[in-house]
């Protein structure tokens, strides 16, 4: 037995769409598989929620649900495919609409067809996929990105008429004898794939289903706090489909450009600072990069190498709204090589001197203790 839709989000019947959005909303961080890695269990639930939000949150699918319950989704009941699963790109792509805005619903899943009952199927366009490379600064703060992408589309001018081979059926049933006796059976018309329909007039730079090349400009709002891998989905912008069917969805991969000075790890981002001898032992001040500028950070007299600064909120902003990481400075002290003889002298001196030999104990904070503050 499937489990049900609204008892896996925890939500009653009658919730309202803000309800199931919170309830996922919830779900997801809870049972991201980023916070539990290697928890199948967790990742089972990610995914049961994942697909409970996908149907709940449509009014169509919600509507049929309610009615047939998970038979609106399996094959035979006349319509497409059903479910067989969502995977882990359909999981964070719907992620844009609930966590950033922007990647609205709309289209429907491939494979679903939309012909529940019987009859015509509404063909889908092909998905388009591009690449978005963005810099850490774009990440942090979210981006708008305008793209050119080359897309099918109807060619204007196409007319349709009823296809001859199902009379606009959209099915052709077949009589096979069997040894349990004479068999019907329908499946989709392969003539119109089903539509019901076919091309009547499509002018010369169309093709054989009335659709032609177009180069067009899409704007693709990016959330802040994506990761390098993430894929997002702006439904409807992929290729068209011929006559009543459904335009594919453009899919979205994000690639994370090098920063020339800060590593990301999740939600923080770190930074090396080399302070010199005389800034570790005098004090200093020294200029750092941040995704939103340059900031002034003061480096305290007697700082020890290794010691990390922790900026709170520079880092990135968390895809799921809540929270910021921090920038963590790595402090490093640069030893001098090649020293003339002066300079020399000079050490040898300190290397005398009771004041210069290392004594962790004395200094504020021993490698221990730095080490438990970075977690807590
Ligand atoms: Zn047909």
């Amino acid at each position: 037995m499937k489990e049900d839709y609204y008892d896996i989000l925890g939500i009653s019947k009658g919730a309202s769409t803000a309800e199931i959005k919170k309830a996922y909303r919830k779900m997801a961080i809870k049972y991201h598989p980023d916070k539990n890695p290697g928890d199948s269990e967790a990742e089972e639930k990610f995914k049961k929620s994942a697909e409970a939000y996908e149907v709940l949150s449509n009014e169509d699918k919600r509507a049929r649900y309610d009615r047939f319950g998970h038979q609106a989704f399996e094959g035979g009941a006349g319509g497409g495919g059903g479910f067989g699963g969502m995977d882990m790109d359909d999981i964070f792509s719907q992620f844009g609409d609930i966590f950033g805005g922007g990647f609205s619903g709309g289209g429907g899943f491939s494979g679903f067809g939309g012909g529940f009952g019987g009859g015509q199927r509404r063909a889908k366009g092909s998905n388009l996929r591009i690449r978005v490379s963005l810099t850490l600064e774009e990440i942090a703060k979210g981006a708008e990105k305008k793209i050119k992408v080359k897309r099918k589309v109807q060619a204007p001018g196409t007319t349709y008429k009823t296809c001859t081979t199902c009379k606009g059926t959209g099915q052709v049933t077949r009589v096979t004898n069997t040894i349990l006796g004479r068999m019907q059976t329908a499946s989709p018309c392969t003539a119109c794939s089903g539509s019901g329909q076919i091309i009547d007039k499509r002018p010369p730079e169309a093709d054989a289903h009335g659709l032609v090349q177009k180069e067009e400009t899409v704007s693709i709002k990016i959330p802040s706090g994506v990761e390098d891998g993430m894929q997002l989905k702006v439904s409807g912008k992929g290729n068209e489909a011929p006559g009543n069917g459904i335009a594919g969805d453009l899919l979205v991969a994000i690639e994370e450009k090098e920063h020339h000075s800060l590593k990301r790890e999740g939600d923080n981002l770190h930074y090396d600072l080399y302070i010199s001898l005389s800034e570790a032992v005098l004090g200093s001040s020294r200029e750092i990069d941040t995704v939103t500028g340059k900031v002034r950070i003061k480096i305290e007299e007697g700082v020890q190498s290794g010691k990390i600064l922790r900026l709170r909120g520079k880092g990135i902003g968390s895809l799921n709204g809540y929270g910021k990481g921090d920038l963590l400075v790595h402090v490093n002290v640069w030893t001098p090589k090649n020293i003339n003889k002066e300079q020399r002298d000079f050490f040898e001196r300190m290397a005398e001197d009771d004041n210069f030999r290392p004594n962790p104990e004395k200094s504020d904070k021993s490698f221990f203790e730095k080490v438990k503050d970075m977690f807590s």
